[in-house]
């Protein structure tokens, strides 16, 4: 039966249920509880399949999203998973993950007069009954090219890049320096933003499609690029992600209880036999937690932190609200839980106790000057206006780089200004058969941005390897 515009918008948006913030800080299990089948498809009716889909333009893979959201609305769930399927590799996690409002939903025509239809949900939504259908149809595959490639990284654009050589014939082997696979996925983004099975279920898939895998192998240190060719690789993903966290540099950064972001993640949200030896230790968890930084990092600290058990979490920030970087969902969702959040202040030193372990942090004001090189208001210092808030944990969230190891041990590898891999648009690097995309090219970023780079770049890996197949064919 076909629908019209008026119709379909006089459709009230249909939100998605939510675990009660007091229960939620009790539990590392995803915020948002799902749709069910009737809900999902009265919210994807709200679409009004407009000619122009500026949708599709705004999203970084260019999913079909009416035609997606109209299969789903006829009942073809599997239909829907395909379309989507088309274009992303990974529209579970996307769906969890991208920022909508800034990319898909944020040019919604129906946005334009009531809230945008729910496209990250229904993404999700689809993905996930899919999977629960018995998972993606595992294709034929065409003959073996002979061809081998090494990825190293098992995120986002290493998943993505290894399933699509592996769909074209190549023989590929991913190389992850951490225990378990999934890379920023699993050390990087806690359970309650999407559950780990995710990263699982395309694991298993890519394990179907005959990829290989090797934990523990830090590529640059226990094996080198020149080395992967010695061993027969005829091409290398540098998939690595950006993933050295920023110091502040001030004083006390090295006291007992100062954790850079990454560490506390993984200690707080991951079980120990999925960590490096090092990295085994429960976090202990601090009464009162201090985390510096407004990204979306920021908010996974704060958000893991009231999970682990601390009373009192403040976020303290630089800017105001409005130039926070992440989310605002994110942020939504910390406040919910109780997070305080104090702007326009900035660490000036770590105050230690007569053990070495942090006690305090003592903090400047600033208020917003001329905007900086990043085109956002400087933070400028009010004189005498230090003051000092009580912490026995601190949390450092304040960006990641590209870490260095790889330029160290590959020879003619050639970094950008920003310290990131330079790459053409291809993502071929100055090494030839070395290709990179994500974030070792761009620093960090979004998944779906990361997905976007890959694909294009395992095309570019695919035709690499042809033109040496016809080389010594
Ligand atoms: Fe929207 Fe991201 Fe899905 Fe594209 S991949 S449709 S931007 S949620």
């Amino acid at each position: 039966m076909q629908i019209d515009r008026k119709a379909r918008l006089k459709i009230p948006f249909q939100p998605v249920p939510k675990q009660d913030p007091k229960e939620r800080v009790k539990n590392w299990d995803e915020v948002y509880l799902g749709y069910d089948l009737p809900t999902a498809q009265l919210e994807a009716t709200r679409c009004i399949q407009c000619p122009a889909a500026p949708c599709i333009k705004a999203c970084p893979i260019d999913n079909d999203i009416p035609g997606a959201l109209l299969k789903l609305e006829e009942g073809d769930v599997l239909g829907a998973a395909e379309v989507f399927r088309a274009t992303n590799p990974a529209p579970d996690m996307c769906g969890r993950l991208c920022p909508q409002e800034a990319l898909c939903e944020g040019d919604c025509v129906v946005g334009k007069v009531a809230i945008p239809v729910a496209i990250g949900k229904l993404e999700a939504f689809i993905a996930d009954q899919q999977q629960a259908m018995g998972g993606r149809p595992i294709p034929q595959l065409p003959p073996p090219t002979g061809k081998r490639a090494a990825i190293v990284g098992s995120g986002p654009a290493g998943l993505a890049v290894a399933e699509q050589l592996a769909l074209l014939g190549h023989g590929v082997k991913l190389f992850e320096a951490w225990p378990r696979p999934g890379g920023v996925l699993r050390y990087g983004i806690p359970g309650f933003k999407m559950d780990k099975r995710h990263i699982d279920d395309q694991v298993d898939y890519l394990h179907q499609l005959g990829v290989q895998f090797a934990y523990n192998v830090r590529v640059g240190y226990d094996v080198t690029i020149d080395e992967l060719f010695d061993q027969g690789f005829e091409a290398v993903f540098l998939g690595q992600g950006a993933g050295q966290g920023n110091r502040l540099n001030v004083p006390g950064e090295d006291l007992e209880g100062v954790y850079m972001a990454t560490e506390f993640l993984v200690r707080a949200n991951l079980p120990p036999e999925e960590l490096p030896s090092h990295l085994r230790q429960p976090i202990e968890s601090g009464k009162r937690v201090v985390v510096i930084g407004g990204g979306d990092t920021a908010m996974d600290c704060v958000r893991s932190a009231l999970r682990i058990g601390a009373r009192e979490v403040v976020c303290a920030y630089r800017r105001s609200e409005t130039e926070m970087g992440g989310r605002e969902e994110e942020r939504r969702h910390a406040q919910e839980e109780g997070v305080l959040f104090h702007y326009l202040t900035v660490p000036i030193r770590f105050v230690g106790d007569d053990s070495a372990h942090i006690k305090a942090v003592r903090f400047q004001r600033v208020e917003l000057g001329e905007p900086d090189e990043s085109g956002r208001p400087r933070p400028v210092p009010v004189i005498a206006s230090d003051f000092e808030l009580e912490a026995d944990t601190v949390v450092i969230a304040i960006g990641y780089k590209v870490e260095k190891l790889l330029f160290q041990t590959t020879p003619d590898l050639k970094a950008t200004d920003w310290g990131t891999i330079a790459t053409e648009e291809t993502g071929q690097t100055s090494r030839p058969g070395v290709f990179a995309a994500g974030d070792s090219v761009r620093g960090a970023d979004l998944v779906v941005t990361a997905l976007a780079d890959a694909k294009r770049t395992a095309a570019a890996i695919d035709r690499y390897l042809g033109e040496k197949k016809s080389a010594t064919a």
